[in-house]
């Protein structure tokens, strides 16, 4: 032991949707040590979605003992690494009991629509009885609508926390009797992480970060507080909210394993973590990240723009607990790489995630064929719970290319999709976008998005952009290596390897023709679900 050397790294723990991963970065970015572990999904009805806390808890453990042995593996003793960061999966919803710590249900997650009918009674409130939103001024209809927006800077959507609170806590009894007890605490991953980590209920630290409490619809955005008006509005009593933090402070130090003493110094969620990972950290920057899910972020600065065309408004990140925040613009796409998670574990069509890539470059187009891949509904900027997954277009001619090539372009409409509301909202072209996730990784998938968008796609040749975030914060709360997350130029040495700029190729009046049939497309696909 004596020999290992001594270095200076930070630890950020990425906490996604289907695994978690521990990464150990140098000042440079370069990866020195990772683990990562898939942990298991539950979908016990069909648009459920369920993990279990206790096991997102346990994989983020092993992570860490992994990439530590893995570090000294390296000859790096494990009190190099100085500080951590926590991203994570965001909106979905941990509730777990303030005496014992433990779980008190299933957590939902964040793709579940489980909750449509929750929305709709919150939806048909609005229209009847409307919110008050400051003691004797009530907002009805769309007005009232548009108070949610205002002062959360989201839609009424199955997607948020607070809709899926509410499910749980009029669903599960004994969920219900700890909230009565007042035994009850709310959080997202990040919280439930913290809580953990930080000493669980010995310590009892429960907090949540800015951009993540952003996603509940109980934040108001304009203060950074919960809001008593939305709190009154889902009839929640505030002792069940954890504490709101900045994303980037020492929050506390962790409590036992191998980095039983190191500080975590940055929490943010994995769609902001990339967001900062990539750099954007200023006004105009944008970036998409094409997981599970995919989410294109367009950083809007100090300034909250309020979407007029279905977008969100959401803290990117709080540089600190006196720094004033910094906001953004978000688009999300609910099914992006799990399109092609499915043709490979459902339907059979393709046996690696990557050969999706390969059957779609066998053909130009795809005959004809287009795939809303609405499987839970579609997000941004439609906001339709009731469309339903469809493909349309099929012939007797069309074969398992002309599907893989489907998949791949639905997620490219949808982006443009996005991109049109961003440039409406903004008033700002977008000629490059920044791309990472599991599905940049085809290069197909790249160059059809360059197409079907009509922008530069730029993906760098490091892609965990996400957990750097969170070691950027992380690095940036105890001043290690000279990073200061609110100024960009202490940054410059990071992660400045190069990486593959995708132009697009397509003819002009193809890309708006097919354009065309996508947005009929979606139309034909809503309204379906009963
Ligand atoms: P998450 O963080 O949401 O768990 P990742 O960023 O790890 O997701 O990306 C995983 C997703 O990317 C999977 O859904 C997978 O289908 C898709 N994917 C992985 N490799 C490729 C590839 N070469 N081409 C297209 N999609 C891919």
């Amino acid at each position: 032991r004596s020999q290992l050397k001594q270095g200076e790294f930070v630890g950020s723990l990425d906490c996604g949707t289907t695994s978690t991963r521990f990464i150990v970065f140098d000042r440079y970015a370069n990866i020195m040590a990772q683990h990562q572990i898939e942990f298991p999904q539950y979908y016990p009805q069909p648009g459920w979605h369920e993990h279990d806390a206790r096991e997102i808890k346990e994989t983020c453990d092993a992570c860490i003992d992994e990439a530590c042995k893995t570090l000294e593996g390296t000859g790096y003793a494990k009190e190099s690494i100085k500080v951590i960061g926590i991203t994570n999966q965001r909106e979905t919803t941990v509730l777990w009991s303030r005496k014992t710590g433990t779980p008190l249900c299933p957590a939902i997650v964040w793709d579940d629509s489980r909750t449509k009918n929750v929305v709709v009674h919150y939806q048909r409130r609005l229209e009847n009885k409307g919110i008050e939103i400051e003691p004797g001024v009530w907002k009805k209809g769309e007005e009232g609508v548009d108070a949610l927006r205002t002062l959360a800077g989201l839609p009424l959507s199955p997607y948020f926390s607070a809709i899926k609170l509410r499910w749980m806590l009029d669903h599960n009894k004994g969920v219900r009797e700890a909230y009565d007890n007042d035994d009850l605490l709310f959080g997202t991953v990040e919280s439930w992480l913290a809580y953990n980590l930080l000493g669980g209920p010995a310590t009892s630290i429960h907090i949540t970060e800015a951009s993540n409490a952003s996603r509940t619809l109980l934040l108001d955005l304009h203060t950074l507080t919960w809001s008593q008006p939305l709190l009154n509005f889902f009839s929640f009593k505030p002792s069940i909210l954890p504490r709101i933090v900045s994303s980037s402070e020492v929050y506390g130090e962790i409590a036992y394993g191998p980095l039983k003493g190191v500080p975590i110094g940055g929490l943010v969620g994995d769609q902001q973590g990339a967001l900062v990972g990539n750099k954007c950290l200023t006004e105009g920057e944008a970036k998409c990240t094409y997981g599970t899910g995919a989410f294109l972020l367009f950083c809007t600065g100090e300034e909250i723009v309020k979407s007029a065309h279905g977008l969100l408004s959401t803290v990117a990140y709080k540089p600190g607990p006196n720094a004033k925040p910094v906001y953004a613009l978000e688009g999300s796409i609910a099914v992006a790489g799990s399109a092609v998670k499915w043709l490979r574990d459902s339907m059979k069509l393709i046996s690696s995630a990557d050969e999706v890539n390969k059957l779609a470059a066998q053909v130009t187009t795809t005959g004809g064929v287009y795939f809303v891949t609405a499987f839970s509904g579609l997000l941004a900027p439609y906001w339709d719970p009731g469309a339903a997954g469809m493909l349309i277009g099929l012939s007797s001619y069309t074969n398992p290319c002309h599907i893989a090539r489907a998949t791949i372009e639905a997620n490219a409409f949808q982006t443009r999709a996005i991109v049109e509301s961003m440039k409406l909202d903004s008033q700002t072209d977008m000629k490059h976008l920044k791309v990472d996730g599991g599905m940049t990784n085809g290069d197909t998938c790249m160059e059809i998005l360059a197409d079907i968008g009509g922008f530069s796609v730029v993906r760098p040749q490091m892609r965990e952009s996400t957990a750097l975030g969170s070691a950027l914060l992380a690095g940036s709360a105890i001043n290690l290596f000279g990073w200061d997350i609110s100024r960009p130029d202490t940054l410059a040495e990071v992660n400045t390897a190069g990486g593959t700029t995708f132009e697009p190729k397509l003819d002009e009046s193809e890309r708006e023709r097919t354009w065309v049939r996508w947005q009929s497309a979606v139309d034909r696909s809503r309204g379906w679900e009963e």
